[in-house]
């Protein structure tokens, strides 16, 4: 193995009947390291983070977070752990308030069931406050969640997933659906939270200018199987993975 891997996947299969979503994925991810994985629609890249984030459980493979094997932990094990993830479709308590999602978000990272924690963890409140400052959205703590624009929405999940301390976020697509300006901001966010708060993050991203200036590495997807792997600017441009884009295009 790889001795200073932060998150270490080996051979990650995930079959659903005859369909292999996720084929023989092996990959590591280093501390402090931004990570990219990407791929034409249905790779299998978001079956790969609901197989590591404990969502659903592997065929096969073997999966160690700090050199422990999560594999058969459970979401709430695993979060406790470090890991949390966002969704591609921003998933946010709509009825809830902008804090109030932000604080549900902090009680998963307190390995406590959450009405416990509420009382007896006063950290949640000070980590929901960072959080939402973070993301630049303390002025509309009370709005409520389901009138902020797509954008906000985006930032309210990070915050929410923030406030549970991850050392690794998981992102599925945060940059879709955004415009110029939103990309910009949005890169400079997830840069202040790998580089000021050190946290280690891997994302699957269809938006280019997003993973080439964001990625360390990338890993490219491909009906489930690794396609390539590497320093970003030579997988973009490797033939077989510009044929593939195409072909999905
Ligand atoms: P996209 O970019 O469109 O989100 P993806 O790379 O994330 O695609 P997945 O969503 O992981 O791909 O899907 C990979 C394959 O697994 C697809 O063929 C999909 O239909 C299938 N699949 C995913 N989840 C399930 C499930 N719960 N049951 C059956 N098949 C599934």
């Amino acid at each position: 193995g790889d001795g200073d891997a932060l998150l270490e996947v080996r051979g990650a299969t995930k079959r659903y009947g005859g369909l292999i979503a996720v084929n023989d994925v092996s990959f590591s991810v280093q501390r402090g390291e931004i990570f990219g994985i990407a791929g034409p629609n249905g790779a299998g890249k978001t079956t790969l983070f609901d197989v590591v984030t404990g969502m659903v459980r592997a065929t096969s493979g073997e999966i160690a977070f700090e050199g422990v094997s999560i594999a058969r932990s459970s979401v709430h094990a695993i979060c406790h752990r470090g890991i949390t993830r966002t969704f591609q479709k921003p998933s946010v308590f709509d009825s809830e308030t902008v804090m109030g999602n932000v604080v549900v978000g902090a009680h998963f990272g307190s390995g406590k069931p959450w009405w416990k924690s509420l009382a007896r963890d006063p950290g949640v409140w000070d980590r929901s406050a960072e959080a939402l400052a973070l993301v630049g959205l303390s002025d509309r703590a009370d709005e409520r969640s389901g009138e902020l624009p797509v954008f906000d929405k985006k930032r309210l999940m990070i915050a929410s997933a923030l406030a549970s301390s991850p050392k690794m976020l998981f992102l599925d697509e945060p940059f879709g659906g955004l415009n110029d300006a939103e990309i910009d901001a949005l890169l400079a966010l997830l840069q202040r939270i790998n580089r000021e708060q050190g946290i280690t993050i891997v994302l699957i991203e269809h938006v280019m200018r997003a993973l080439m200036t964001l990625a360390d590495r990338v890993l490219i997807m491909d009906q489930g199987r690794t396609l390539r792997q590497g320093d970003p600017h030579t997988v973009m441009t490797d033939p077989e993975v510009v044929r593939v884009y195409l072909g999905s295009a």
